[in-house]
C-alpha cells in the first residue's frame, strides 16, 4: 500500500466514505485533493497489482476479487410472495477499487435521452419509470473529467448516435480484434454504425501508469500493469498522495450513527480482527453501490429512524435495475484467437434507441467479444453441445480459438418489488442479517432482450459464421449492474437523495453509487457512476465551503 496518513477514529474528519469502488474512489480522490480530511472504510483488502494474477479458480470460484458466500451469503427469490433461497446473487468487487478492478471496462457514457425518456416515451405501467433531476448538459463536463482523470481510450465522433462532447478521448482506441473485425463488417453490410469501444484501459501509457498488455485477463481480473483504469490504479494513489485521505482496509461498516438532531455523526465498522470501532465525521457518504448501501442505511435503524435510515420514503433497496444482458455466441472456420487483449474492440448503439412502435420500452448496445477463460469456456457449452466425452472434446478442439460472441446490454425499468431487503433469517458472518434480492424482470425488458438477441442473429447471419449458438433469455438470478436503490429526485416522497446526492432526511448524509440512478441506461453504468461521483463531489465541496454540511 502506498504511505498515506493516518487518523485516530476518535478524531472527527471532514468526510468517512464508505466504499472505495467506482464512486468512492473518485470521491475520495476529490474531496482530499480540495483540502477535506478524510477516511475510506473499505471491507476488502488492499491488493498489490503484482498480487494480481490469472489463476481462474482463484478468481472465478474462490472469489478472490468479490463478494463470497462464506461471509456475506444472500438469499434470492423472484418475487415477493416466493420462498428465498440462499444464493449469491449480486456479485460486486471487494477489494480496494471495488468492481472498478475487476469489470471488464466497457465504458458508455449515458445519452440525452437517458435522463429525459419519462417525458419523451411517456409512463410505464407497473413501474417508477421518472426522469432525472439532472440532464445530460448538466453531466456532460464531469463525463470528460472521467475520461481525463481515470484515462479513457475511444474515437470520438465515430458514433453517430453518441450524445455531444467538448474534449476528445485522451487516448486512441484499443486495437481491433478478429471478433471486432467480423462484427463490423457485417454491421456495415446491414447499414448499421459500428464504432470503436469506449474502454477504461490504457491503449497508450498515461500519467505514469503502463499501457494495455494485452494480455486477455480484463474481464474478472485485477490488472497486474494497472493499464485498467480502476480505482486502485487511478483514483486511490493520488488520494493518498495529498496526505490528508486515509483508505482503511478490511474495515466493515455496520452503522451509520446519527445523533437527536438527526445528523449523521460517524460510522461503527468492525476491523479485520472483529474490534468494533467508531469513526468520527462531520459528514458521511456511502459508495457502497447498490445493494449495501441499502442494506446498510436498513442497518442503521433506531427509534429517530424506525424503517431506516433516511428512509422516509419507504423506497430504500427499491427499484433494483440490473440491465438486460443476453448473447449469441458464433464459431467460425478459421481461428480468430480472440481470447487476448481486452475483451471488446467494437459496438453498436443503433438500437440504442427503438421504434415507440414496437410496442414496449427498451433500448440497448451490442458489442463483438471474447469474454472467456478456458475453464469458463469449458464449463460453459452452449445447451445444444454435450458438456462430455467425445463430442464434448471436439467442440473444445474446434471451438474455443475459432469463436467470439455477440454481447447485448439492454434497458431495465425501476419495479417496486425488485430490489434489496435485510433477510429475517440468515446473518453473514459477522451476525447482522443477510442482504435478500428480490428480482424479476419487466415484461417490455425481456421484450427488448429478444429484440436484440434477434438483431445479433442477423448480424452473425450476415458474416461467415459456421454455427450460431443463441443463449437462452431467463429471469436474471444474479447481478453485477446494481442500480436506482436509492434512487435520485426532487420529490423525497419518491426519492432518497437529491441532486447533489444529499438524502433528503438527514442533511450530513450523502449517497453517490450505482444506487443514485433514477434510470438504468443501456449497460456499463460505471462510467455514470464516475460522472456522478465527480458532480457529486464538486456539489458537496461547494456546500462544505458554504457551512452547508
Ligand atoms: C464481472 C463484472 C464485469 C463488469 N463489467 C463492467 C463493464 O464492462 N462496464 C461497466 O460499466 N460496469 C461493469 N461492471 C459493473 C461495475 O463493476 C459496477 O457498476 C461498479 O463497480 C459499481 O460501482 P459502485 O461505486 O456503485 O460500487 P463498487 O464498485 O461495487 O464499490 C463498492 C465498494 O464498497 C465496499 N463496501 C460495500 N459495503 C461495505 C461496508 N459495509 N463496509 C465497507 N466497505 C463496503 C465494497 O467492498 C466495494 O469495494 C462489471 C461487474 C462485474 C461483476
Amino acid at each position: 500500500m502506498n504511505p498515506q496518513v493516518s487518523y485516530k477514529p476518535s478524531e472527527e474528519v471532514d468526510f468517512v466514505i464508505v466504499g472505495s469502488g467506482a464512486a468512492g474512489g473518485v470521491l475520495a480522490k476529490e474531496l482530499s485533493t480540495n483540502g477535506f480530511k478524510v477516511v475510506v472504510l473499505e471491507q476488502g483488502r488492499y491488493i498489490e497489482p503484482t498480487e494480481f494474477g490469472h489463476d481462474e479458480i482463484a478468481v472465478n470460484l474462490e472469489h478472490a476479487l468479490t463478494n463470497n458466500a462464506h461471509n456475506s451469503p444472500q438469499t434470492f427469490r423472484a418475487t415477493p410472495q416466493d420462498k428465498p433461497i440462499q444464493q449469491l446473487s449480486a456479485i460486486y468487487g471487494r477489494c480496494v477499487g471495488g468492481g472498478t478492478v475487476h469489470f471488464t471496462a466497457n465504458f458508455w457514457r449515458f445519452h440525452e435521452i437517458d435522463f429525459i425518456e419519462r417525458s419523451r416515451r411517456g409512463a410505464v405501467p407497473g413501474t417508477a419509470f421518472d426522469d432525472w433531476p439532472i440532464t445530460y448538459v448538466d453531466l456532460e463536463p464531469y463525463y470528460t473529467k472521467v475520461d481525463w482523470e481515470v484515462g479513457v481510450s475511444g474515437l470520438a465522433g465515430a458514433s453517430p448516435f453518441d450524445p455531444p462532447r467538448t474534449k476528445p478521448y485522451p487516448l486512441p482506441p484499443l486495437p481491433v480484434k478478429s471478433s471486432g473485425v467480423i462484427f463490423e463488417q457485417a454491421a456495415w453490410k446491414l447499414g448499421w454504425h459500428p464504432f470503436p469501444a469506449p474502454m477504461a484501459i490504457l491503449s497508450r501509457p498515461y500519467r505514469g501508469r503502463a499501457a494495455c498488455i494485452h494480455c486477455g485477463r480484463c474481464l474478472g481480473f485485477g490488472c497486474e500493469v494497472g493499464a485498467k483504469s480502476s480505482s486502485l490504479a487511478a483514483m486511490v494513489p493520488v488520494a493518498q498522495a495529498t496526505g490528508r485521505c486515509e483508505i482503511r482496509t478490511e474495515s466493515y461498516a455496520f452503522r451509520v450513527k446519527t445523533n437527536r438532531h438527526a445528523r449523521a455523526t460517524g460510522v461503527a465498522y468492525f476491523d479485520r480482527d472483529r474490534r468494533r470501532h467508531f469513526q468520527k465525521a462531520r459528514a458521511v457518504i456511502l459508495s457502497c453501490n447498490g445493494a449495501e448501501t441499502p442494506r446498510l442505511l436498513l442497518l442503521s435503524k433506531s427509534k429517530q429512524f424506525p424503517d431506516g435510515l433516511a428512509n422516509s420514503s419507504g423506497i430504500v433497496g427499491k427499484h433494483l435495475m440490473t440491465n438486460g444482458f443476453t448473447g449469441v455466441t458464433a464459431v467460425f472456420e478459421h481461428p480468430l484467437n480472440d481470447y487476448t487483449s481486452a475483451a471488446v474492440s467494437r459496438v453498436v448503439h443503433d438500437f440504442y434507441e427503438i421504434d415507440p412502435k414496437l410496442g414496449f420500452y427498451g433500448g440497448g448496445g451490442m458489442d463483438a467479444r471474447f469474454g472467456r477463460t478456458p475453464i469458463g469456456f469449458a464449463v460453459g457449452t452452449p445447451p445444444e453441445v454435450p458438456s462430455w466425452g467425445k463430442q464434448y472434446k471436439k467442440w473444445l478442439a474446434e471451438s474455443f480459438a475459432y469463436s467470439m460472441s455477440i454481447s447485448c446490454h439492454t434497458t431495465s425499468l425501476p419495479v417496486e418489488t425488485n430490489g434489496f431487503t435485510l433477510d429475517p433469517d440468515l446473518k453473514d458472518a459477522w451476525g447482522l442479517p443477510a442482504l435478500c434480492m428480490t428480482h424479476q424482470h419487466h415484461p417490455d425488458d425481456v421484450k427488448m432482450m429478444k429484440y436484440l438477441q434477434d438483431r445479433a442473429l442477423e448480424l452473425l447471419a450476415a458474416s461467415p459464421a459456421k454455427q450460431v449458438y443463441a443463449q437462452p433469455i431467463r429471469n436474471q438470478t444474479h447481478a453485477v449492474h446494481l442500480l436506482g436503490t436509492c434512487r435520485m429526485g426532487n420529490d423525497p416522497k419518491r426519492s432518497v437523495i437529491n441532486a447533489d446526492h444529499r438524502t433528503h432526511d438527514v442533511p450530513n448524509l450523502f449517497l453517490c453509487d450505482g444506487s443514485s440512478f433514477v434510470t438504468s441506461g443501456r449497460g456499463q453504468p460505471t462510467m455514470t457512476i464516475e460522472a456522478l461521483a465527480f458532480r457529486a463531489a464538486d456539489r458537496i465541496t461547494a456546500a462544505a465551503k458554504r457551512g452547508e454540511v
